[in-house]
């Protein structure tokens, strides 16, 4: 029955990062620096206010936007925060960022159109993409100290480019933006027949205090989409919980492919959003500092050049020097020294000289895996 299942379904693939976790899964004795999700429980706060949920009978359908409260706690938020005013009405609650994307996706993008990722970028974006008959343009900024600039950005746009697409803080690299690369992104924007779409899935989990959203320019606000979530600032990633803003012109579309696809976000998961929307897990985001400064001092000891991250809970070291793959190195490194990571070259861009570290785990493995990390680094050094 083959045949009848759609061409560019069978084309895609279960991601690479998904594939190799399950190996390393299948591998006795292995330290894992795979995942994209904290260690840390979600607070109990959240948790009662799920309970609570499920005690209070709210176990139904809500509008297909989402709860009203939550969508304007969001938005009071918003306002308090960047002195911004979006209407409740210009909020829905997503089954995670993913939905948000695919909807996104799904009303923008038609046979044929382009979408501009900076890459290295999020495996999840090309998939979606390819399933409309659309051509994600990557723009390569390893060439570039990581930065996205003017030129390049321009270079890319054409006829066909329906969107941009920013992770802002970025997975893998964990780089946040700086305000002249946002001004810069912009700019372009405003003087081109593009929408923007931001995915600010890690804005809480920043450490230097500079993140902004791109919410601010207002200037492009028919055309700016936001995504967001609490999968990672709430360590909730397995109840699909995460939201979207954008102008009433955009929303209005958007909420159609929304209601068709998944009619609502799950109620449960909303009650418990409403709880996560009160506070920053400022303890999750000092854990997660400490280990990215204990992290990158390790590989600077190792001799591995690699940026500071800012932002979310990934490090993105630089392995040109050894002149294998970064699949070569990921799988040399599971199979002999027991320690999995992923390969660059899975992320979109298909970087083979670097290798993405999530210290998102707890201290004891972190630092385990990253000694064996050492003697592999030094056998490659000295063999
Ligand atoms: N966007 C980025 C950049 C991510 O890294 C992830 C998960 O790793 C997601 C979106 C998915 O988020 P959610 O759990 O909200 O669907």
């Amino acid at each position: 029955m083959e045949h009848l299942i759609k061409d560019n379904v069978k084309a895609i693939e279960i991601s690479g990062i998904r594939q190799f976790n399950d190996k390393a899964n299948r591998t006795q004795g292995v330290l894992k620096l795979t995942i994209g999700e904290v260690d840390l429980p979600t607070p109990n706060i959240i948790k009662y206010k799920l309970i609570e949920a499920i005690n209070n009978d709210l176990t139904k359908y809500t509008q297909n936007k989402g709860i009203p409260e939550l969508r304007d706690l969001i938005t009071t938020n918003i306002k308090k925060e960047y002195n911004v005013s979006y209407s409740t009405e210009e909020v829905i609650l997503t089954v995670g960022t993913t939905e948000g994307l695919s909807i996104v996706i799904k009303t923008l993008v038609d046979e044929g159109d382009e979408v501009i990722i900076p890459t290295p970028g999020y495996v999840g974006y090309e998939p979606l993409i390819t399933l409309e008959k659309g051509k994600v343009v990557g723009l390569d900024t390893t060439i570039n100290n990581f930065e996205i600039s003017k030129r390049a950005l321009e270079e890319k746009i054409t006829k066909r480019t329906k969107f941009i697409l920013i992770t802002n803080p970025n997975n893998p690299t964990g780089r946040v933006l700086s305000k002249h690369e946002m001004d810069v992104i912009v700019d372009v924007v405003k003087h081109n027949d593009v929408f923007l779409v931001v995915d600010e899935i890690y804005s809480e989990v920043v450490y230097e205090d500079q993140f902004s959203s791109f919410i601010h320019y207002q200037e492009i606000r028919e055309k700016l989409i936001i995504l967001n979530g609490y999968s990672k600032s709430h360590s909730m990633t397995g109840l699909r919980i995460g939201y979207l803003i954008a102008n009433k012109n955009i929303i209005d579309h958007l909420v159609k492919v929304h209601q068709y696809y998944v009619t609502s976000a799950s109620s449960i998961s909303q009650y418990g959003a409403l709880a996560a929307e009160e506070f920053t897990y400022s303890e999750m985001v000092k854990s997660l500092k400490s280990r990215r400064d204990y992290a990158f001092k390790r590989l600077q000891s190792m001799g591995l050049p690699t940026e500071l991250p800012n932002g979310a809970f990934y490090l993105f070291p630089d392995i040109s020097e050894f002149n294998i793959s970064s699949e070569e190195f990921a799988n040399k490194l599971l199979h002999q020294y027991k320690v999995a990571i992923i390969p660059g070259e899975y992320f979109l861009g298909n970087h083979k000289n670097y290798i993405r570290i999530s210290y998102a785990v707890d201290t004891d493995t972190l630092k385990e895996a990253l000694n064996r990390l050492q003697v592999f680094i030094f056998d490659l050094k000295h063999n």
